[in-house]
């Protein structure tokens, strides 16, 4: 059942078309150079540490399949996506990404991941260095849905470094939307998505609205067919 509060949600969302390249482009700014990863604060779930992938799952629950190395681990495109062991509702993530050089593609197809809260919510990865693609897709977006305040991303082959902080969805007894998930983003130190309410679950070409979901579901990682890697992991749980 669609709600009020989810259908004004998805009028709000239709100001521009979705996937549209004539929405202006968010601004440029230089984040500066790469930085050293982050250190994980006291309390907070290392879910990588940059040596193994004991956290971690294949979609089908066998063991992960991407690969570890130096430190990062990378998508072995074909494998799927890399799953959460445990399932987590509102949280801080901080993860870091790294496209690869030379880049390779055009658009949707140049450095393509995502990192999938509760399995369900895409916080787009893109190269997205001086490669064009509708706003709504690039780096930072909140796929489909909203374009990042601004580009504040590195070239291919640097390290850049996303901190997350997400509201899960509230569903009513009778499963309707009681309030819309929230994401706020900064992308190495700039804020990229500022208290941003979900339309419903991301989607490509399609706006699906919100389904009762548990409280707690798990992290994905997404294979888009690209090797981005993917290094220092840490969640801190807010409920
Ligand atoms: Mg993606």
């Amino acid at each position: 059942m669609i709600g009020t509060l989810a259908l004004l949600l998805m009028a709000q969302a239709q100001q521009w078309p979705q996937h549209s390249m004539d929405r202006p482009r968010p601004p440029v700014v230089d984040p500066g150079p790469e930085r050293p990863p982050a250190p994980a604060p006291k309390d907070a779930i290392v879910l990588f540490d940059g040596s193994n992938l004991s956290q971690w799952r294949a979609q089908d629950s066998t063991a992960a399949k991407w690969i570890v190395k130096d430190g990062y681990v990378e998508v072995k495109p074909g494998t799927g996506m890399l799953v959460s062991a445990r399932g987590f509702g509102d949280v801080q993530l901080h993860i870091e990404w790294r496209t690869p050089t030379p880049a390779q593609g055009e658009g949707q197809e140049r450095g393509n991941s995502g990192v999938f809260l509760m399995g369900i919510y895409e916080l787009q990865v893109l190269d997205s260095y001086q490669n064009d693609t509708y706003p709504d897709g690039q780096a930072g977006a909140i796929y489909g849905e909203n374009p990042p305040l601004v580009n504040a991303t590195r070239p291919p082959g640097q390290w850049q470094a996303y901190d997350i902080i997400f509201h899960r969805p509230h569903f009513k007894t009778d499963g309707s939307l009681e309030r819309p998930a929230r994401m706020t983003v900064f992308l190495n130190g700039i804020l990229i998505q500022d208290n941003f309410e979900l339309v419903g679950p991301t989607a490509n070409k399609a706006r699906p609205p919100y389904s009762a979901h548990p409280d707690k579901l798990p992290l994905k990682l997404q294979d888009h067919g690209n090797p981005i890697r993917y290094r220092n992991i840490w969640i801190r749980e807010l409920e």
